[in-house]
């Protein structure tokens, strides 16, 4: 299991960016569109392919999409796609959404055999009535819609999982890989917001447990007259404040995307001040200006920006603690 800090290649932080300006007292990294945001070091990879679209006058739908496959078709990824780590009856399921610039969405849970969930939320955004599918029925559709089944569990997964069950202790811990998820977001060259989520969710997992990932509002959310935000790190704690809704909604206020993450992670810690010291949350926003935030309420929590002024680029996000 390879470590995520080990393979942190930190850019400057975003406070200190030369095309950084203050404003408010808060730092604000100004952005000429298009611009790709994505949580965690493997952003960087998935924002190449992201830009690859957004660079040709692409739709930031089509960006994110493809940025999100990267991590999921990766088996050394153990906390999206392909190679995740299971629950704790070892089944790896997945969790994805996706929205874009019409507040179409679509979602799906508990998935399991297929490497490309976002794929499959995009296909019940656009080929179905509805926005989420679960389970079974998820699966039933995906493969009705030509998805392959898969085996998901490594050789390596399924290792860590059977040293797991020896001591069967469920304790996510703050920026190691028994979990992470990509929260990828992105404004393109006609002014349009999309963004994508998707992960295996947290490592030994109840089975039938959905995290934050999949569900639009707490880990996504897009209002393309504003901005668009996604999250990462314990779900619960997300759900529990319609995190990424709650970002937009405080930028749509006046907030900068910086301090939207920061009032979101506060609301967090506000609402279990022991709990938060223990675990890991962090947000993700982009406005409709291209600007972007981020915040942490652990220190660790690293995120990719790819602009047209500073290449691609990872960051270590400010933290409550
Ligand atoms: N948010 C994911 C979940 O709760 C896990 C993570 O991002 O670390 O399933």
């Amino acid at each position: 299991m390879t470590s995520r800090r080990k393979f942190l290649q930190l850019g400057t932080f975003a406070s200190l960016a030369p095309i950084t300006k203050l404003f408010g007292g808060n730092p604000i990294a100004a952005t000429t569109k298009p611009v790709v945001i994505s949580t965690w070091n493997f952003g960087l990879n998935a924002n190449v392919e992201a830009w690859k679209i957004l660079s040709t006058g692409g739709r930031a739908l089509d960006a994110v999409e493809a940025g999100a496959r990267v991590p999921e078709g990766d088996p050394k990824e153990t906390s999206v796609g392909l190679g995740g780590l299971p629950d704790r009856e070892g089944r790896v399921t997945l969790d994805s959404c996706i929205m874009d610039e019409f507040a179409n969405c679509g979602a799906v849970a508990c998935l399991e055999h297929i490497v490309h969930p976002v794929s499959v939320a995009r296909k019940v955004m656009e080929n179905t009535p509805h926005v989420f599918l679960v389970g079974d029925g998820a699966l039933q559709f995906a493969l009705s819609q030509g998805f392959k089944k898969e085996k998901l569990l490594t050789k390596e997964s399924e290792k860590a999982w059977k040293e797991w069950l020896k001591t069967s202790h469920y304790k996510p811990v703050a920026n190691i890989e028994n979990h992470d998820t990509i929260g990828i977001v992105a404004l393109d060259n006609s002014q349009n917001l999309s963004g994508a989520c998707t992960t295996s969710g947290m490592a030994y997992k109840m089975r039938g447990r959905v995290g934050d990932s999949p569900i639009i509002g707490a880990a996504l959310f897009v209002d393309n007259e504003i901005g668009a935000a996604t999250s990462t790190g314990v779900g619960e704690e997300v759900i529990r404040i319609v995190g990424s809704h709650l970002v937009v909604e405080l930028m749509r206020q006046g907030n900068t995307p910086q301090q939207a993450c920061e009032k979101a992670v506060q609301r967090i810690v506000k609402n279990q001040p022991v709990k938060s010291k223990e675990i890991q949350v962090g947000f993700l926003a982009l406005n409709k200006n291209g600007e972007y935030g981020a915040y942490a309420l652990q220190k660790g929590f690293s995120y990719a920006v790819h602009t047209q002024d500073q290449g691609n680029k990872l960051f270590e996000a400010k933290s409550y603690y």
